[in-house]
């Protein structure tokens, strides 16, 4: 299966929230392997979801949750 960039795009933003299926993470890493755009699309996500975690990580000590 070969995605194309909007798929991969999609995926790469429902990765943030739900774990992907094994399929779907391979059919990435193939996309991720020829196609230097999405690349960069996943390393601002990747960016972005290590921020996320940074931050939620402080505002769990403050509402202790
Ligand atoms: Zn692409």
């Amino acid at each position: 299966m070969m995605l194309s960039c909007k798929e991969t795009a999609r995926l790469l933003s429902q990765g943030a929230d739900r774990k992907l299926a094994f399929s779907e993470r391979v059919a990435l890493r193939v996309h991720l392997a020829i196609c230097k755009g999405c690349r960069n699309v996943d390393a601002q996500f990747r960016f972005l979801r290590s921020a996320v975690q940074r931050l939620s990580a402080d505002a769990e000590s403050e509402y202790g949750k």
